[in-house]
């Protein structure tokens, strides 16, 4: 049984397929991460490649099908222009599409992880720094992982008042007490900023202000913990 259907999705990833077809792989809106093949499109007359490019959020008309659905006609509804202009910026929508793209299963709807990806792209395109959003999509990803870190107290005890430290291994907040031989010790400002990164939902980055200079301690941090808990290699990190 086939069954047209329209929905709206962002393009994660495309693939030249045969001589004149295209492989677009898309997380749709109320149907999650499904491949579509799209005849014809890589032909120079075609009416839908302009509405099928990465990174792009498009409406689809698509048959389902058991096997590879197969795209009808694809309307644009929103390019991030902003993206293309800077390689970081670029490669921290990248790192977020690549994410999805290998780790979500297909066909699987999750409203959260659509708004999400679409809410990346919209921060990005409105010119928030590239690494205040890649810190946000990587407590993201952690928690999609089930890896969480704990901020509210040390991972130790309940002492919240005390925080010196960050443990890679413990995943979260030491507190002075517990604190080991080789641990670094943060200031008070990093630990807080620390905390609104894994705290906060992407919708509220306006209330985590971080010092420019404190973006290097927080970008090593946060990829220790991301090498550490995530198990899926992200190959665009290399460009942020
Ligand atoms: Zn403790």
């Amino acid at each position: 049984m086939s069954q047209t259907i329209t929905d709206e999705g962002l393009i994660l990833r495309t693939q030249p397929y045969q001589e004149n077809d295209l492989l677009v792989s898309v997380y749709f809106a109320h149907y999650g991460k499904m491949n579509l093949l799209a005849r014809g499109v890589r032909k120079p007359k075609s009416k839908n490649a302009s509405s099928l490019l990465p990174g792009m959020i498009s409406e689809f008309v698509f048959i389902l099908k058991e096997g590879l659905s197969r795209l009808m006609k694809a309307s644009p509804v929103r390019l991030f222009r902003y993206l293309d202009s800077h390689l970081e910026v670029m490669a921290c929508a990248q790192l977020t599409m690549e994410y999805f793209y290998r780790s979500a299963p297909d066909r699987q709807p999750n409203a959260k992880h659509y708004a999400f990806i679409c809410q990346v792209l919209e921060r990005l395109d409105e010119g928030y720094p590239y690494l205040l959003v890649y810190f946000f999509v990587i407590a993201y990803i952690l928690k999609d992982c089930g890896s969480g870190l704990m901020v509210d107290h040390c991972v130790f005890c309940q002492d919240s008042r005390h925080i010196a430290s960050i443990s890679v291994r413990d995943g979260g907040f030491v507190c002075q007490e517990h604190l080991q031989g080789t641990m670094i010790t943060y200031s008070r400002r990093i630990l807080r900023s620390f905390r609104l990164i894994n705290k906060l939902d992407l919708s509220r980055i306006d209330d985590c202000q971080i010092e420019v200079e404190d973006y290097p301690v927080l970008k090593r941090l946060m990829e220790d913990f991301l090498d550490e808990y995530c198990p899926v290699r992200l190959g665009s990190r290399k460009f942020i």
